[in-house]
């Protein structure tokens, strides 16, 4: 992904610079060549050259950009999960997802990781982005998913004779899973996605409570993919399954539902973060019943809220480190609407404001392995700034609409909001 050359001033705005810090007012950001190389007080700003570009925050916010740790590029507003992978062919879905990444991007999201893909999309829309082709985060790619044979994600029946190829690979036992492991590989993902327990969507064979892999089938994925510098993570309701994932050695969790004492010790002993994705089930309960969700569904995705509440309070609170991203790709919970997951975390699970901006720029980073270049606004790091206008921490629900963006940059270019 290319960056600016030459230099731009932002000025006239507090700055959070991500790392969870009190706001700096009367701020100024200075960018050279796509890189930070002041942030602080304006008083106390170096002086540039009288050509530099400058970008007034109109008494705004300026921010690290956002992370989307939880992102489904080829989710495309579906309305029942087997359209994931049989309403539309590989090609279609290829155009929606790089679209999907545009809108991620307007929406001031400048990375993301991939929470799973159909087919090798993600990984090929992750070297359209980087070769500057299409707009979109900084992608860290994940492929096809990996689940047991029989669990939440493997749905279509055996006499149609069409696998859930597209999706995800099926696994029974160790060597599958080690297998699995190894077509990702080539495949040339960063992230391998598991499924190790069920979700209130599949409330009769793989419900929430259920586990979807053996432990040995995870610790396989695992030392597999670390042997070959890949990452795992796991959707990980069940509280047995939170545990078979920290004991696995997983790198992080996604949902981390019900844990229980002895899960959010093994958290922060290995320090794993973990993405709820929690406004889904908020989403779900409140707009399913207008696409058919049944009851049934809908009392599990409560009983999922209300847990994954409580667990991501314990862990935050505890020290734990939270990432944000939020399963958006669905009718009811639709592309675009990313910063609702801020909004949430801050009014319905008690985040504070800035406990929220930290896990999704900081954390975020962190979740990428790319935090010693992005996720807060230090020199040295890459210009990936969002400049909002109006005070974010007094009202976060800004930045759920793109109308108050007022830049939304990556490498120091201006890639959306009203100056773009
Ligand atoms: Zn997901």
């Amino acid at each position: 992904m290319k960056t600016a050359t030459g230099c731009t001033v932002i000025s006239n705005g507090s700055v959070i610079i991500g790392s969870g810090a009190k706001p700096i007012p009367d701020a100024m950001v200075i960018v050279r060549d796509g890189r930070i190389e002041y942030v602080g007080p304006a008083k106390q700003a170096p002086p540039v050259e009288p050509t530099a570009s400058t970008i007034d925050a109109c008494s705004g916010t300026i921010m690290p950009g956002l992370i989307e740790s939880h992102f489904h590029a080829t989710y495309f507003n579906i309305e029942a999960l087997e359209d994931l992978d049989i309403k539309y062919p590989v090609e279609y879905v290829t155009i929606l997802a790089a679209c999907n990444a545009k809108l991620a991007l307007e929406c001031g999201y400048t990375s993301a990781r991939s929470g799973g893909s159909l087919f090798n999309v993600d990984v090929w829309l992750k070297k359209a982005l980087e070769a500057d082709l299409v707009p979109g985060p900084r992608l860290a790619a994940s492929g096809r998913e990996i689940c047991g044979v029989g669990g939440l994600m493997d749905w279509n029946p055996d006499f149609r004779k069409i696998g859930m190829e597209g999706l995800v690979l099926l696994v029974n036992g160790a060597d599958e899973a080690r297998a699995a492991v190894r077509k990702l590989v080539k495949d040339g993902v960063e992230w391998v996605k598991t499924y190790p327990t069920g979700d209130a969507a599949s409330p009769d064979a793989n419900d929430h409570h259920t586990l979807c892999m053996t432990f040995e089938e995870m610790n396989a994925v695992v030392s597999t993919a670390h042997n070959h510098g890949l990452k795992v993570t796991g959707h990980c309701r069940a509280t047995e399954g939170i545990k078979n994932a920290l004991r696995a050695g997983y790198d992080t969790l996604e949902h981390g539902t019900f844990v229980d004492d002895e899960a959010v010790e093994m958290i922060l002993r290995k320090n794993t973060p973990v993405i709820p994705a929690l406004y889904f089930e908020l989403a779900s309960i409140e707009r399913g019943p207008e696409f058919g969700l049944p009851p049934r569904v809908i009392d599990g995705h409560k009983e999922t809220l209300e847990g994954g509440s409580l667990s991501a309070r314990r862990i935050i609170e505890s020290g734990g480190r939270v990432g944000m991203g939020g399963d958006y790709g669905f009718g009811w919970n639709p592309h675009g609407q990313y910063a609702r997951e801020l909004s949430f975390f801050v009014n319905y699970v008690g985040f504070t404001p800035l406990q929220t901006l930290t896990c999704a720029t900081k954390t975020g980073a962190e979740i990428l392995g790319r935090d010693h270049e992005l996720g807060t606004l230090e020199t040295g790091k890459l210009a990936d700034i969002l400049v909002v206008d109006g005070d974010v921490l007094s009202k976060i629900s800004l930045l759920e609409d793109r109308q108050n963006l007022i830049a939304v940059m990556q490498g120091g270019i201006v890639k959306a909001g009203r100056l773009a």
